[in-house]
């Protein structure tokens, strides 16, 4: 069944403004994680605080497990949506202990839930985000990374359709970072709770989200898998925040797109005569070549792999990640192995 369903959802904060959401329309199926991934300021957390209900839309309506909670004339308040939120700061009550925290939506429900019950419950979810025997603690004493684990076992408590999630790892260091990319994607597959996870990090939300839907400034660019979103990116937006890929200037004689660094034939030949080349880091090797016209400007170790900065003659930069196996000196003129599989032709701007 289908748990959320946003349709042509636009936010405008001013008459005069750019709309910070607009016409954002897409729909999430239970059990599943959806990325909204995104420069900062493209509009990821408005988005989210409309589907949880703290912001109206202008226009659009939103729909939670086929209930419309939301459009430009009714809104129902937050604790009214089934859904838990957790927040980049953790936003965990400081004065009380951590089972406190936990239980607190519980309490909130309304319905007589029972001490027993509820202590039952919280002992439950914290077993789940592995805290279990930090019942009596109070938030100042856990680390940034338990405490977001006990902000996401709050926001599981209570059962709810669908978990919202904005930036929650932006603030932990990266190996704990790492780690709770896979704890968070756990443990929301072992409640088969529906999720949306908003980053402004393209690897976080490959990691953690079955689906990417990636925004640029305000509008939905792409909506796939992460695989999808990698290798098919449908835009020269979506392939740079993405893959982080080069873009080289070409242009077209018939089948042929003709860049500094080599030539390449595309069948399906596209509308537009002057394009732009993306060719990935990873499909670039290097060969050194003393009559080549390409030198290596910089280098950077990253343990598996290099990364190198290449220079052509026309001044463009050109980025490379191989295996640490090929070691090459700055200063190296290379040779380019370019492997077009993957390439693809987008128009200028
Ligand atoms: P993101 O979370 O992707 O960084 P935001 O949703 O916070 O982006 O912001 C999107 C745009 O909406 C930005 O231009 C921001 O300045 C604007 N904006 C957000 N909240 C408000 C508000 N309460 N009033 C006016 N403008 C806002
Ligand atoms: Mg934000």
């Amino acid at each position: 069944p289908v748990i959320l369903n946003l349709s042509q959802i636009t936010k405008q904060f001013s008459s005069h403004s750019h709309p910070a959401v607009e016409e954002v329309s897409l729909t999430l199926a239970q059990g599943e994680i959806l990325g909204l991934l995104g420069p900062s300021g493209c509009g990821k957390t408005t988005l989210l605080r409309i589907i949880a209900g703290f912001d109206q839309p202008s226009r659009g309506t939103v729909e939670i497990a086929g209930q419309k909670v939301a459009d430009h004339r009714s809104c129902l308040p937050p604790e009214k949506r089934n859904t838990g939120m957790v927040f980049q700061d953790y936003a965990l009550f400081p004065h009380l202990t951590i089972a406190e925290n936990v239980g607190f939506g519980l309490k909130r429900q309304g319905q007589k839930v029972d001490r027993q019950q509820i202590k039952q419950r919280v002992g439950e979810v914290l077993q789940l985000v592995n805290l279990s025997g930090l019942e009596n603690r109070y938030p100042h004493q856990l680390s940034g990374g338990q405490q977001q684990r006990v902000a996401l076992a709050r926001a599981l408590a209570p059962q709810p359709a669908l978990i919202l999630l904005d930036e929650p790892l932006s603030n932990l260091d990266v190996q704990v970072r790492q780690y709770l990319r896979h704890e968070i994607r756990h443990i929301l597959k072992a409640t088969g709770i529906s999720a949306i996870f908003v980053t402004h990090d393209q690897e976080e939300a490959m990691a953690i989200c079955d689906k990417i839907a990636v925004m640029r400034q305000g509008k939905l660019e792409q909506l796939g898998t992460p695989e999808d979103i990698y290798t098919q990116p449908t835009s020269r937006f979506v392939a740079e925040f993405v893959t982080g890929a080069n873009f080289l200037p070409a242009k077209r004689s018939g089948n042929l797109w003709q860049t500094e660094i080599g030539t390449w034939e595309l069948i399906n030949t596209a509308s537009f005569e002057e394009g732009e080349l993306m060719v990935r880091q990873e499909d670039i090797g290097l060969k050194p070549d003393e009559t080549a016209s390409v030198v290596i400007s910089d280098r950077q170790f990253l343990g598996r792999e290099y990364r190198y900065c290449l220079e052509t003659p026309s001044g463009n930069q050109i980025h490379v990640r191989t295996t640490s196996s090929t070691q090459l000196p700055i200063g190296t003129k290379v040779k380019l192995l370019i492997n077009f599989d993957t390439a693809q032709i987008f128009p200028v701007n």
